[in-house]
């Protein structure tokens, strides 16, 4: 009998990133042994410590290797303490954009009991992830900023049809498959070129999803209506910047950024999980971590690459791992101390998977 079989990449990245992606992986591979999904685990230098012992945060091979790959888990990387050497540049821009990584899926729901601002949230954000205001990828050589003179900067923003299509397309996708409610985030009322064709891409992509609602929201009365009732959106989609922030804002609904997991995706076959935090030096080392981001935007990957490469094993683990996660963060044993619990990430992450066998 053949066994299913997926090849994951780990790229630990920096700071935190060396506790919660194990914690990721462990929580995954127990999920997996338990369905007979067969993971084959890659680990790939990236980040402070690749610069260190070779040279570059993202070494020569990096691409190729992970190109032949299923997908990858990425921790949070803390570029901005990179010295400046050459060599020392920020990864995931290049990442996203090397593997056309257009859609960053970032779920918001709510835990009961774990201090969030409101309970009954249950909503995702698709962030729009290479284009847009991000001067780091938003063009193929230099950078999307320049400084003319020492008087005024420039900051170009970057919105295509193809891109605002692909995007929509993926947010359509997500939103038929569940509570078939989509709000179109964006401020043509200003941007009327750049958010103006963002949304006529959207309502072109509808026309392919009519059992999805649609609406449209500007985009500061949805942070207003955000923060008042979180629990009236469903599927968002937003372009680059306005999702970057959004989503923040979402997490800290939710009991903060280490509830913010995400999931980039395109239209090449390899995902890539990565949580919306950053690498949080000022708890780095301590044990301290909350690893759920990580944990459930590893869950998310292998989700994903169940339903698109057909494998019910590995659809049935991410399942699995998902009904155990909400029993262990029951526990404020099992939790984090920042969100209300007594724990520590080994704790969080045994818990997990002790849940696992308990139904
Ligand atoms: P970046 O710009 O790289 O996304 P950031 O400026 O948003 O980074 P983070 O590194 O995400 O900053 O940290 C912001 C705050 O959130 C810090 O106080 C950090 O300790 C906290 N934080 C981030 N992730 C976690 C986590 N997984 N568990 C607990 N606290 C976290």
């Amino acid at each position: 009998m053949s066994v299913a079989h997926l090849v994951i990449g780990i790229l630990e990245g920096d700071d935190i990133g060396h506790e919660i992606v194990p914690a990721a992986v462990e929580v995954i591979r127990a999920g997996a042994e338990r369905t007979g999904l067969r993971i084959d685990w890659r680990p790939m230098p990236v980040g402070r410590a690749a610069l260190d012992s070779l040279g570059s945060t993202l070494p020569d091979g990096t691409l190729e290797a992970l190109a032949a790959m299923d997908g990858f888990i990425l921790g949070p990387i803390g570029h901005q303490a990179y010295p400046r050497v050459p060599g020392a540049i920020n990864p995931h821009p290049i990442l996203r954009k090397h593997f056309g990584l257009f859609a960053n899926i970032r779920p918001t729901r709510t835990f009961p009991g774990l201090g969030a601002l409101f309970e009954g949230v249950d909503l995702v954000i698709v962030r729009e992830n290479n284009e847009g205001f991000q001067p780091d990828r938003n063009v193929v050589a230099g950078s999307g900023e320049f400084r003319p003179t020492e008087e005024v900067t420039i900051s170009v923003r970057v919105i295509t049809r193809a891109g605002s299509a692909r995007v929509a397309r993926a947010a359509f996708e997500l939103a038929q498959a569940r509570r078939r409610k989509l709000t179109v985030v964006h401020k043509n009322t200003v941007f009327k070129l750049g958010c103006g064709m963002f949304v006529e891409e959207c309502h072109r992509v509808a026309r392919d999803f009519p059992e999805v609602v649609v609406d449209e929201v500007i985009v500061d009365t949805f942070a207003m209506r955000l923060v008042r009732d979180p629990q009236s959106f469903d599927v968002v989609v937003t372009t680059n910047m306005f999702g970057d922030i959004l989503s923040d804002e979402a997490a800290g609904l939710v009991g903060g950024l280490g509830m913010a997991p995400g999931l980039c995706i395109g239209e090449g076959a390899i995902a890539m999980a990565q949580a919306t935090h950053g690498s949080a030096p000022d708890i780095a080392g301590q044990g301290i971590a909350n690893p759920y981001a990580m944990i459930e935007s590893a869950r998310m990957l292998v989700a994903w690459l169940g339903r698109d490469r057909g494998l019910p094993e590995a659809v049935a683990a991410a399942s699995l791992i998902q009904d155990a996660i909400v029993r262990a963060l029951a526990d404020p044993a099992c939790r984090t101390r920042d969100i209300l619990g007594t724990g520590d990430t080994g704790a969080m992450t045994e818990g997990v998977i002790a849940a696992l066998d308990a139904h």
